[in-house]
């Protein structure tokens, strides 16, 4: 395991549940970070959450004392963006998610609609908190109108943690539309394995080279499975080791935490 782990450059993070709890930086997540660097590895934090820019989780993960910048993050967002551009390079996409969605969208060049428009070629939905009927109504209609119109989501998840509880995240958003329409959408976000494979491609690191640390099994560790990547699962979130006795999704490696990975790669 020691060797294994001590061969890779590229360390793919998830957030929550993995270097923090909400607000509570983990222990070793600093060390960890800085020691990936020291070594001459990139550190890049991967999340399936579509409805904060990147800017968002800089803010919040530099208030915490971390260093990163725009290229540590890469958001299921990004990953769409990648997807559209080698897909659907110029097309008119209709768009349904946050404010922030579209502007990262839009500020990448993909030619968005957020209102009907017969001339729209894909559409695209995201994890939308600012979501209303008559998005719901302007998709549904393109769906119905357009029988083979290409149709993506940004992330598969049907619950998103929060304070109290949970809130219907783009999975759920998605099966209430097929309710509607019996359209399925593509889903982009982990546990596709579409985000690691654009990072592997972009920080041109091989898949050996490469690993995928998380804290849930269907998302985070299924991703990396999917890629042919190395995973590490940490107990720090939501996976437990009697979840993962009883799983087909194993990982390679199991962790109290990051602090772990640390010690593994201070070790001679
Ligand atoms: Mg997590």
């Amino acid at each position: 395991m020691i060797e294994s782990i001590k061969s890779k450059k590229l360390f793919l993070f998830d957030l929550d549940g993995t270097i923090y709890n909400e607000d509570t930086l983990f222990n070793g997540t600093k060390e960890l970070l800085n020691k990936i660097i020291e070594i001459g590895g990139k550190y890049i934090f991967i999340t399936n959450n579509s409805s904060k820019s990147i800017y968002e989780y800089i803010n919040k993960i530099k208030g915490m004392g971390i260093k990163a910048d725009y290229d540590n993050f890469y958001t299921s967002t990004q990953a769409t963006i990648e997807y559209l551009n080698t897909n659907y390079l110029n097309k008119l996409i209709y768009a349904m998610g946050t404010k922030e969605f579209i502007k990262e969208l839009q500020h990448n060049g993909i030619n968005v609609t957020t209102t009907y428009s017969k001339n729209a070629e894909v559409v695209l939905i995201g994890f939308d908190t600012e979501f209303n009927y008559e998005k719901a109504r302007d998709v549904c209609k393109l769906l119905y109108e357009h029988k083979n119109i290409p149709y993506i989501a940004t992330n598969p998840d049907l619950a998103c943690p929060v304070k109290n509880g949970f809130i219907p995240d783009c999975g759920a958003i998605a099966k209430m539309l097929e309710c509607a329409t019996g359209r399925k959408p593509i889903f982009i976000g982990k546990p596709e394995p579409t985000m690691i494979n654009y990072c592997m491609n972009n920080f041109k690191c091989s898949k050996e080279e490469t690993v995928v640390i998380g804290d849930r099994l269907y998302t985070d560790i299924a991703s990396g499975i999917n890629a042919g990547v190395c995973t590490i699962c940490v107990l720090t979130g939501e996976a437990t080791v009697e979840e993962i006795e009883k799983s087909e999704t194993k990982p390679n490696f199991v962790l109290n935490g990051v602090k772990d990975i640390y010690d593994i790669l201070n070790a001679i």
